[in-house]
């Protein structure tokens, strides 16, 4: 999965190149920083790998997120439509720009379920934010037809998905926006970092806009730019950007080797016939940063993460049910809305409001599920082994049922 696991002299040389000049900073500075310019770099070095018009690096993927929801105009007053298995990052932003979260139920997918997406559209609802976890795609087809069914934004969280496609488009360019992030964990990493991808040039003005307290950016002077809206601090520098530069030339070697590896591990369960796997929207597109497999039902699976914690392989995979990051079970912060300053009366009702519901639907699927990280530098002989002790763990686990 992470990009840092392969960071080497080409970082180094990047980041160099800044060190040299001194210039740490993404604008101004013109003269003495020497032709340098490595986030307009690694900008144009986004829209060409990932095929989109646009793309704004921010200070991180939460960043990026809040900024896209704010160029998209979500804010006070509307609600959005997120999954209850994604990473705290993605109701941040909702509740950051003044909107309201609503958590709906995730399938086999791992993501959004349509049919739970389109019973939650009500007159508030301004946008659908699916969230492509770990390494592989929401059902996108169906979300576009009920966005434009009923006139709503789709913004693709797609941090965890680096490099995945959808029906040959890349995770991120498909919908109105799209965001990565390059935080220090995900696929390409800038140590910290993100991006607001698009293919609306208006919403790439605007995200150029807020990141930088609303300058416009249309003069040489920057003390003399106009303000035409009201914008915050969310840029990334210099330093992160050449990382993210060295990291984004690599990423189809990342890639490659994800998908080697992701595949060879999952031979060795897919020869049990209990266990089955995350269902994949398009096949093809997955970016295999992730293997998440099914057991068959809760209590074997919690057996499961009891064994391998006892013998000792449970580092690199993840019980997502019982973890305190990525789902709804775990959010209790959210639910009692422990929020340090005030934030609004259909906010406040909300949160509160999740302590009632359930979500039977994600639990029956969260319960049974295992992701296991792919890492970049397993050797053949490591995933063998790897790959086998994880499959008689389950096997007598399974014997014992
Ligand atoms: C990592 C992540 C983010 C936020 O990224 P940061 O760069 O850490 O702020 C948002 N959404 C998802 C699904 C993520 O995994």
């Amino acid at each position: 999965m992470p990009g840092f696991e392969l960071f080497g002299a080409e970082e180094r040389k990047e980041v160099n190149d800044v060190l040299e000049t001194g210039i740490l900073m993404r604008y101004g500075f013109d003269g003495p920083r020497k032709g340098i310019w490595k986030a307009l770099e690694l900008e144009k070095a986004i829209t060409e790998v990932f095929g989109c018009d646009y793309a704004h690096l921010t200070s991180s993927g939460t960043a990026a997120l809040t900024t896209a929801l704010s160029a998209l105009g979500v804010g006070y007053g509307d609600e959005v439509i997120m999954p209850s298995f994604t990473f705290v990052a993605s109701f941040e932003a909702v509740l950051s720009v003044g909107a309201v979260p609503v958590l709906v139920d995730i399938d086999e997918t791992l993501t959004l379920n349509p049919a739970a997406v389109e019973a939650a559209i009500n007159p508030k609802t301004k946008c659908v934010m699916p969230v492509h976890m770990c390494g592989s795609m929401a059902d996108l087809d169906a979300l576009k037809v009920i966005c434009e069914k009923h006139g709503l934004i789709l913004l693709e969280d797609a941090c965890q998905s680096i490099g995945g496609t959808y029906k040959g488009k890349k995770l991120g360019t498909i919908g109105d926006a799209g965001t990565f992030s390059f935080d220090f964990v995900k696929t390409i990493t800038c140590a910290e970092g993100g991006v607001v991808m698009t293919n609306k040039k208006d919403i790439f003005v605007k995200s150029d806009g807020f990141t930088d307290h609303g300058h416009d950016h249309l003069g040489v002077d920057r003390g003399a730019d106009l303000h035409p809206f009201v914008g915050y601090n969310f840029r990334i520098s210099e330093l992160h950007a050449a990382v993210g530069l060295a990291q984004i030339r690599k990423l189809d070697g990342f890639l490659a080797i994800q998908k080697k590896n992701n595949q060879a591990l999952r031979a060795h369960l897919a020869a049990i016939p209990e266990i089955s796997f995350r269902k994949v929207p398009d096949e093809s597109g997955d970016s295999f940063s992730f293997l998440s497999w099914f057991l068959p039902n809760e209590a074997i699976t919690k057996a499961v993460v009891a064994e391998f914690k006892e013998q000792g392989i449970m580092a690199g995979s993840f019980y997502w049910f019982v973890n305190n990051w990525h789902y709804i079970s775990k959010w209790d912060h959210l639910k009692e809305a422990a929020t340090l300053n005030g934030i609004s009366t259909p906010q406040k009702q909300a949160l509160l409001g999740l302590q009632q519901q359930q979500f039977p639907a994600s639990d029956a699927v969260m319960s049974r599920c295992i992701s296991t990280a792919i890492s970049l530098l397993w050797t053949e002989e490591q995933i063998k082994e790897k790959g086998e002790k994880m499959a008689a763990a389950i096997k007598k686990v399974l014997a014992q049922q």
